[in-house]
């Protein structure tokens, strides 16, 4: 794919940019990005983890803490980190719901787990991270709630 600046050079990264609130996916190459200043795009530290917004200085674990983004250019710092966040977040969804689930009660409880994870990804899509963040708690809280009622029934069995 060709960066979408220039269009002569290979893209080699994928940025963010959010226009009026809508979040637009821009290829672009080492040297575009370097001239717009994307430069956290390529630099080692978004590797190891070290995630910090070179713009307003937020870093990943502020961020954590309650999905406030600083400024628009923290999205592309810490997009493709929330991106994977999600996907763990999916991936536990698929586990759980594997086996036939007996107890009604549990059964009930996963439903709406189910329900708090879509509207988590809607949630991210739109770039509403309060609200994503919100939706998390609940989530780690109903995930609790149901690991709690298994064990209390894997007792009584
Ligand atoms: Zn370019
Ligand atoms: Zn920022």
């Amino acid at each position: 794919m060709k960066c979408e600046i220039c269009n002569v050079r290979d893209a080699e990264a994928v940025y963010t940019e959010v226009v009026d609130g809508v979040a637009k996916q821009i290829h672009i190459c080492k040297v575009c990005a370097l001239e717009k200043g994307l430069d956290f795009l390529f630099s080692p530290e978004k590797e190891e983890g070290g995630f910090v917004c070179n713009v307003c200085g937020l870093t990943w674990e502020e961020f954590e803490a309650n999905w406030r983004l600083g400024c628009t250019a923290c999205y592309n710092v810490f997009g493709d980190k929330l991106r994977r966040v999600l996907e763990s977040i999916h991936k536990s969804t698929r586990h759980v719901g594997k086996s036939p689930e007996k107890d009604r009660e549990v059964f009930e409880l996963k439903k709406r787990l189910e329900e708090l994870k879509r509207r988590l990804s809607v949630a991210v899509d739109e770039e509403r991270f309060d609200r994503a963040a919100k939706l998390r708690d609940e989530i780690r809280m109903l995930e609790e709630e149901i690991a709690k009622r298994r064990e209390r029934r894997a007792k009584n069995v």
